[in-house]
């Protein structure tokens, strides 16, 4: 391509809410263009790397066996409706009616639709396994959209929905699929790693995400130090703490304790470690419409060293159907309006004073003792708590993980890293087959409903996933197999008419053997044209510039910046070779 004929419209000008030097490094290279908020165009080089992300995807999906169809991106509100999902998705979903009144969603992700495909033609076992996907717009109404591509309203994935007539052969295709994944961000040229993770709004029974390294990554994973171990924070599991501190031991007794409201101030007071005191966290559970039920106040109790992980709490509410959407935060008044003395808040006597359906303790916490807790009565706490003398507790995993804690695995340190979450693979079961009614016979005639699982990847995320990754700060940087352009030529002086053929003669080879060129002729200074090529972030630079006269020419490679003297004489011989052993396309 030349530079002078193709419309690549790069600016100096840095978007005003550009937080991340993907997305201003995106808008500044004249990748994509800001329409809405969350909603972008893809100008021609944002889609030159959206198509090359998307033909590693396309590649790897079709040599595993799945097929690529093309679904509505508008859906009918009644298949949702029938998921359950309509009212449950939240405000999320973007609901509208046509002009005939007619109800629809813009689909945020497709198992409704493709559940009804596979319903309309699939009646045999032997039609099965089956794996659909496609590449195609979702749009969420994200209620924050941020850093450009990342989280945008509307964006592309690649998701794909697999049916099976047993369980076993789901994991089996699960399992494919995370190896299909590996091998996609693999060639893509990403630090990646593959996490446990928590299902989510979609629901299901296994699932893991597919975070790319980064410092700018808004998930937290849990990794072990030792052995592979690694989740999202949302499900990470660790052993049992333990402490070595001295435990309190004392007869279980009432304690004065004036103004020691706060989980340090109790352990200073007693001279003891934070694991032997009980901290209670109070929140409001929301729920959603179908519930149809007043908010209502939810007590947890953890370690003092501990966080409540708001997903596993949310979670193990909903697990028996409860339908909390979400847990607010309990201002002080509130507290004490129920009865309660913030800050004394223990578990003696909780449920008579406010009378909570749900009162849940971590599971570290199991027939802990010694433990010092609140007395529901202000300025006194009690000490000398065994919660194994108390009857029928609710123990489940509510804590978050921290660092230093030890690994479930392995007992090895636990650490945090940021990741991107650039893929998602789910187990669905029958969470939508048996709603949508989809069914199939099995070879002894019975009718079965479909095992199900689907396999998410953010294809428009992956543009500043890579970029978030990999760029310096001057300026774009590509993988081998996401640049839109192999070469940039860069021609020193465009009035230098030798200098300018050979670089003409040199595209014009480059171009035959397969590669992706930009020849920047633009008549403008060569150092706006190097800014550039830096900015864009083509794999390659050639330089013919200053020692041209002397049959040499410069190579710059844009990763790293280091230049390197080629002859001018078979130079694309030369360029062959650097590409020779890399390339896969
Ligand atoms: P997140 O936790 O980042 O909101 P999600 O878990 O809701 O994502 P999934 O339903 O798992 O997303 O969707 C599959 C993939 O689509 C995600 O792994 C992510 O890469 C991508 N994705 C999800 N939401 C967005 C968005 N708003 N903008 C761009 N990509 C997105
Ligand atoms: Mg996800």
């Amino acid at each position: 391509m030349l530079f002078s004929k193709v419309f690549i419209p790069t600016t100096k000008e840095t978007p005003k809410d550009a937080v991340l030097k993907s997305h201003q490094f995106l808008v500044q290279g004249g990748y994509i263009h800001q329409i809405g908020s969350g909603i972008y165009n893809f100008l021609p080089l944002g889609k030159k790397v959206l198509d090359k992300i998307s033909k590693v995807i396309r590649d790897e999906m079709n040599l595993s066996g799945a097929q690529e169809l093309l679904m509505g991106f508008v859906t009918p509100a009644e298949l949702w409706k029938k998921s359950g999902r309509y009212e449950k998705y939240g405000n999320e979903l973007l609901r509208f009616k046509d002009r005939k009144e007619n109800e629809f969603i813009l689909g945020p992700t497709h198992e409704e639709s493709i559940t009804e495909i596979v319903k309309s033609y699939v009646k045999s076992y032997k039609q099965l396994p089956l794996n659909l996907y496609q590449i195609h717009t979702k749009f969420r109404d994200e209620l924050r959209p941020r850093f450009g591509l990342m989280r945008g309203r509307e964006f592309v994935m690649k998701d794909s929905y697999s049916f099976h007539s047993t369980k076993e052969d789901l994991d089996r295709e699960f399992n494919q699929m995370e190896q299909v994944y590996r091998n996609i961000f693999e060639i893509l040229g990403l630090d990646f790693r593959v996490v446990q993770a928590d299902s989510g709004a979609i629901g299901g029974s296994g699932s893991k995400e597919f975070m790319v390294l980064a410092e700018s990554g808004e998930d937290t994973i849990v990794m072990c130090s030792k052995c592979d171990y690694a989740s999202n924070i949302e499900a990470a599991k660790r052993s049992k703490l333990t402490c070595d501190a001295i435990p309190p031991k004392a007869k279980f007794a009432k304690f004065h304790t004036p103004n020691i409201n706060t989980i340090e101030k109790l352990a200073q007071f007693f001279k003891i470690d934070e694991f032997f005191t009980l901290k209670a966290i109070v929140k409001k559970a929301i729920f959603d419409s179908e519930a149809n039920k007043p908010d209502e106040l939810v007590y947890f109790f953890l370690r003092g060293e501990d966080e409540l992980e708001i997903t596993k709490a949310l979670n193990v509410l909903n697990k028996d159907g409860a339908n909390v959407l979400e847990l607010a935060d309990v201002d002080a008044i509130e507290l004490v309006k129920c009865g309660l003395n913030p800050g004394f808040i223990g578990p003696y006597a909780l449920k008579n004073i406010t009378n909570a359906s749900y009162i849940i303790f971590d599971i570290d916490l199991e027939n802990a003792e010694d433990l010092i807790c609140g007395s529901n009565e202000q300025d006194y706490h009690f000490v000398g708590v065994d919660l194994s003398l108390f009857e029928s507790l609710t123990y489940e995993d509510i804590a978050k993980v921290k660092e230093g804690d030890r690994c479930p695995c392995c007992e090895g340190i636990l650490e945090y890293k940021k990741g991107i979450e650039v893929g998602h693979i789910f187990k669905l079961g029958q969470r939508y087959s048996k709603p949508l009614n989809a069914s199939f016979l099995d070879k002894d005639g019975k009718s079965c409903f479909f095992e199900m699982g689907c396999y998410g990847i953010g294809v428009s995320r992956l543009l500043p996933a890579i970029l978030e990754q990999k760029s310096d700060d001057k300026g774009c940087i590509w993988t081998l197999s996401s640049a839109p352009f192999h070469l940039s030529i860069i021609v020193s002086n465009t009035k230098d008419e030798k200098q300018f053929q050979y670089a003409y003669k040199i595209y014009e080879e480059l171009k035959k053997i397969g590669l992706d060129v930009l020849f920047d002729d633009r008549d403008i200074r060569f150092g706006v044209k190097m800014a550039d090529f830096e900015l864009i972030g083509s794999l390659y630079g050639i330089i013919v510039g200053k020692n041209f006269q002397d049959g040499k020419i410069e190579l710059v490679y844009r990763e790293t910046l280091q230049k390197e003297e080629l002859d001018c004489e078979d130079l694309t011989a030369q360029i062959i070779q650097k590409f020779q052993y890399t390339r896969r396309d």
